[in-house]
């Protein structure tokens, strides 16, 4: 009725200035961000289902705003990228995971980090050269650069010709939220990726949906025969998990395991499954 859309509007317009003023406010303050250490990283660990071991760790960054409290990464970098905050945020997020990285070492536990970037950070011109510095200044770098398709899709070209001087660098690559986007396997089979990463989309409903089940498993089968390793996100039930194991599937990674921990947290978590 009139009435009810005319309410509407009324509060429409308030909703929308918080969410301007919300995204101003994290625009402006982002970069500070990093240099007043209110980012962090969160680890959460990816198991080897045939050895049932920890094969590597995803590094997911965390804010932590004075005002606002935890802002998710799904709300900043966006921002971070729009503002080409990107460069500077990813370049303290590859330091960081190769710190702890370090210090993990030093405790016993030599672990794969994997690391998430952005479509535009491939488009900065000493991208490559940084992460091979990065790696040189580190004893024993075991790291992987996870990067989704669809951001890939935006100039596929040149993906595929950083991707290929990044793997020259040493690192694993790994294609993230796979199944989302209009993949090409004509295109993510000349990629020199180690991994794929199908879409906790697909992941969650494993147990009732059929049709996902069928597009898992032929996912498997097709990406195991170009050479992929495997991993599922989103595993939150020992019913998946099981589901997962007799689809060949090889890395899980989810709540179900475990959230993604702080590094103090996560040492606990490491030493609790050793013992
Ligand atoms: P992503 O790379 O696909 O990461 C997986 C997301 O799923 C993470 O959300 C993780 O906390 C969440 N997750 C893990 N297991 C489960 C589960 O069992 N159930 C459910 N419902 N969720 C699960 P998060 O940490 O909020 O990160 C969101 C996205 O932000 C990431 O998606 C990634 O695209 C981006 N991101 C996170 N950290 C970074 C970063 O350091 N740099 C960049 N460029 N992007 C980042
Ligand atoms: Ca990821
Ligand atoms: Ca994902």
């Amino acid at each position: 009725t009139a009435e009810k859309s005319d309410r509407k509007l009324d509060y429409y317009q308030p909703e929308q200035d918080r969410y301007n003023a919300r995204r101003l406010t994290l625009m402006s303050e982002l970069k500070q961000a990093i240099s007043n250490n209110q980012l962090s990283l969160y680890f959460q660990p990816k198991i080897n289902l045939s050895t049932n071991t920890v094969t590597g760790l995803e590094a997911l960054i965390r804010w932590h705003h004075q005002r606002f409290g935890f802002v998710r990464p799904d709300e900043f970098i966006p921002i971070a990228e729009q503002t080409g905050i990107i460069k500077p945020l990813t370049r303290w997020v590859v330091k960081e995971a190769l710190r702890v990285q370090h210090e993990l070492l030093s405790e016993g536990y030599d672990i794969d980090i994997s690391i998430n970037i952005s479509a535009k950070n491939l488009r900065e011109e000493d991208f490559v050269s940084f992460i091979s510095e990065a790696l040189t200044n580190n004893k024993k770098p075991k790291i992987t650069i996870e990067l989704t398709e669809t951001s890939m899709m935006e100039d596929p070209l040149k993906a595929l010709q950083v991707l290929e001087d990044l793997s020259q660098t040493g690192v694993r690559l790994s294609i993230d939220d796979f199944g989302t986007g209009y993949s090409s396997l004509a295109y993510i089979k000349k990629l020199p990726a180690n991994e794929i990463k199908i879409d906790k989309s697909l992941i969650f409903d494993l147990t009732s949906n059929k049709g996902d089940q069928v597009i898992i498993k032929t996912t498997i089968e097709m990406c195991h025969q170009l050479g992929f390793t495997l991993v599922a996100e989103g595993v939150e039930s020992q019913r998946v998990v099981d589901i997962l194991k007799d689809l060949n599937c090889d890395i899980i990674q989810g709540y179900y395991i475990s959230p993604p921990l702080p590094i103090n947290k996560l040492k606990q978590w490491l030493a609790d499954i050793d013992g």
